[in-house]
């Protein structure tokens, strides 16, 4: 799961304790004598242990994005969905790192002791000073071109804030920090100069402005390292004469942060998707099952982006619903919450076709309807934002161990793996079931099974 906050804190109201719907047959009442059959005969065959192994062998060494780290881990994942037979590729795209030569912001003589954004421009500008307040779209003076904008941080992302400025010709970027949090932030496109200096400097600065004109300079020297992250994607085709012509996406983000294990933080959904492959090459389906590891989510969801984005329009019309699994399996997480703390996070805070199967499964099987939630950061976002119904499963609020070295395989809990996974596949096989009918992205059969919004932070 990335480390940026969430950006989305305006919930819709009205959506606690409502009745939810669940898919079922479109022309009559929910098979639940098949839901049972297939709970029974299929999702007993989920083997923990396999999922067990998987992390074993990928926390076994950082996956940090663009490194032989994650090149290990992809070539096992690869390795494990050819030897089911699956038709599988390897989607290459790059990610740049930044190494900051000369950093250097200056008003009136005096170095700010500012900290260059990551993927700020090189370049050196002299001009007036301009507060720009937060950047937001449609707020931004004319009269930033050609000048310095004065950016408080916060509300929306550093990369939006100077693709504001920057689109009015402002000729560089000094951001303020919100809090007393220090100065080393921001992240940017390469557009402009950008640096970032403390909350105490910038209100002095505004201050100042008041007052009459401010110049500043900004001196940054950047280089751009170009390196190779990965996607990669298996393909299960249905029974020939049996096809509904839709896709079922089913994700888990393979690197993990930079010297982190990263068993539960991603090993461990990895190793639910690679363990539903497993068992649905073997299982009769009517749908496509694309079975996706993604690279780059901890720098901001990029392999899925990057995924998303390469997608032909023809394939996200038959996308019907997109199961993210990120952080499944940690022991510590979730608290006193039921089923060790599995909820299901949407972008928008509603609930969708992902949530409503999700949570007639655990129902069915646990006897616990898993609550739905309002979060982004994981891959769950980019299939959102192209209109694809789509939710991360994880436990909340997330372990100790989060983004730390001591995320390894001793804090696993194999319950918790086995729980969720078969949670998500008798989800998913609701969907690509031959029995059922195809799915109308649209219409969403109703049936009894509530289950409630909850507000829960994830950390
Ligand atoms: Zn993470």
């Amino acid at each position: 799961m990335f480390r940026r906050k969430s950006i989305i804190t305006v919930l819709a109201t009205g959506m606690f304790l409502s009745t939810g719907v669940v898919y079922a047959q479109t022309n009559g009442a929910p098979n639940v004598q098949a839901d049972t059959a297939f709970d029974n005969k299929v999702i007993k065959k989920i083997n923990a242990e396999n999922m067990y192994n998987t992390i074993k062998y990928l926390s076994a060494v950082p996956r940090e994005a663009g490194t032989e780290g994650e090149v290990r881990g992809v070539e096992y994942i690869e390795g494990q969905f050819k030897s089911l037979g699956l038709e599988t590729r390897r989607f290459p795209f790059p990610i740049y790192d930044y190494k900051t030569n000369r950093e250097l912001a200056e008003v009136d003589g005096v170095d700010l002791k500012g900290h260059a954004f990551s993927g700020s421009a090189s370049g050196k500008v002299t001009a007036e000073l301009v507060n720009v307040g937060k950047a937001i779209a449609g707020t931004v003076p004319d009269d930033v071109k050609g000048k310095i904008a004065l950016v408080e941080r916060g509300e929306i992302t550093f990369v939006e804030k100077v693709k504001n400025v920057a689109a009015k010709g402002a000729a560089g970027v000094l951001m303020y920090n919100s809090s007393s949090n220090g100065n080393n932030f921001g992240q940017a496109n390469e557009e402009i100069p950008a640096v970032a200096i403390t909350q105490a400097q910038g209100k002095e600065l505004v201050d100042r402005l008041k007052n009459g004109p401010v110049e500043a300079t900004l001196d940054v020297d950047i280089e751009r390292i170009e390196k190779t992250s990965y996607v990669v994607e298996a393909k299960l085709k249905p029974n020939k004469n049996k096809d509904t012509g839709q896709i079922v996406t089913i994700g888990a983000h393979h690197d993990s942060v930079p010297n982190g294990p990263g068993a539960n933080d991603d090993a461990s959904g990895v190793s639910a998707v690679l363990e539903l492959a497993r068992i649905l090459v073997n299982t009769p389906i009517d749908t496509e099952v694309r079975f996706l590891t993604f690279g780059s989510e901890e720098r901001g969801m990029m392999g899925s982006s990057f995924y998303v984005s390469q997608l032909p329009q023809s394939d996200i019309d038959r996308m019907v619903a997109h199961f993210q699994m990120d952080m499944i399996g940690g022991a510590e997480a979730g608290e006193d919450h039921p089923l060790g703390g599995l909820i299901m996070y949407t972008i928008d805070g509603q609930k969708n076709l992902v949530t409503d199967l999700g949570a007639s499964a655990s129902s069915r099987m646990y006897d616990v309807a898993v609550p739905y939630g309002q979060l982004g950061r994981s891959d769950h976002q980019p299939f959102h934002d192209v209109g694809i119904p789509s939710a991360l499963f994880i436990h909340s609020p997330v372990e100790p161990q989060y983004h730390k070295p001591t995320d390894t395989i001793e804090h696993i809990s194999k319950e918790k793996l086995q729980q969720a996974v078969s949670i998500v596949g008798a989800s998913a096989y609701q969907i690509v079931r031959p029995d059922t009918p195809a799915l109308d992205r649209a219409h969403v059969s109703p049936a009894s099974v509530e289950y409630k919004f909850e507000d829960r932070p994830v950390d």
